[in-house]
């Protein structure tokens, strides 16, 4: 009987890393499977950005889905809306999707960490799924990830204009300029991610951001965002010979605002 062919597998997550890698790697590697874990909690903008991707690159996505989705995870958690520390969300909702897509197939995970960039590996634990690393092992560096997406077409997710890093609308991980601007482009949204704090069976309330509620946070609108548009124009002018576009700019601020690693299975 003939051996299983090992599997070739890209998570996209809505982000340029991943995506660059799909466009590096789409003629390369033809047989790839790409899958999208879909927790439910995205931005529009994210489904949008992998349709155009599908357009683009003629690929098919798969679209992985918890069996249970956030509302029941919070609820097993006794309601401990996760955070950097207890990321069981990720665990949910990422990871064992895609360790039930592959099963026990022999699999290689093509993932998006590029050359300058300082983070670990970490997408699943499973001894049949190997990560590899194209970006650091051809030492491409975030140019090189634009380059590729402005050359295909694709450009950056539409996010991009006020939030540099993909996933669910309410992650944890997202600088406090970012949640001013999801009540401003989806108030329907921040809403919903208000209610997660202020909705618990036991009473007790608990905030995404640590030692400060949304509304809190929203009361200090105007301060953010000057504050922020100080960090753009500085930004701006140390980088005017780069001719760097606005969302790269916008990154670069973002970063420096957090330096939080974020997790690979979310934000690539
Ligand atoms: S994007 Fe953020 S909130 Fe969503 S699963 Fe990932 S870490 Fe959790």
């Amino acid at each position: 009987m003939s051996e299983k062919p090992v599997r070739h597998i890209l998570g996209l997550s809505g982000g340029k890393d991943s995506t660059a890698l799909a466009v590096l790697l789409h003629k390369e590697i033809p047989q790839m499977e790409y899958f999208f874990c879909d927790t439910h909690k995205e931005l529009p903008e994210t489904y949008e950005y992998l349709d155009r991707i599908k357009a683009r690159l003629g690929i098919k996505i798969h679209y992985l889905a918890a069996e249970r989705g956030f509302d029941h995870w919070l609820d097993v958690y006794g309601g401990t809306l996760p955070s950097p520390n207890m990321r069981w969300c990720t665990v949910q909702m990422k990871i064992k999707p895609l360790e039930q897509f592959v099963g026990n197939d022999e699999a290689i995970s093509y993932v998006g960490i590029r050359a300058d960039e300082n983070r670990d590996g970490y997408i699943s634990t499973k001894k049949n799924i190997k990560p590899v690393f194209p970006f650091k092992e051809r030492g491409l560096v975030k140019a090189d990830i634009i380059g590729l997406l402005e050359d295909t077409g694709i450009g950056l997710p539409d996010y991009y204009r006020w939030r540099s890093r993909s996933g669910c609308f309410f992650c944890f991980f997202q600088r406090k300029y970012e949640w001013v601007m999801l009540a401003e482009e989806h108030p329907d949204k921040f809403a919903e991610a208000l209610k997660y704090e202020q909705e618990h069976k036991d009473g007790r309330q608990y905030t995404w951001n640590e030692g400060e509620t949304l509304l809190e946070l929203l009361e200090r609108k105007d301060e953010i965002i000057a504050q922020h548009e100080r960090s753009i124009a500085r930004k701006q002018k140390e980088s005017a010979w780069k001719k760097q576009s606005l969302a790269q700019v916008l990154d670069s601020v973002l970063d420096e605002e957090d330096d939080a690693l974020p997790c690979l299975a979310c934000h690539l």
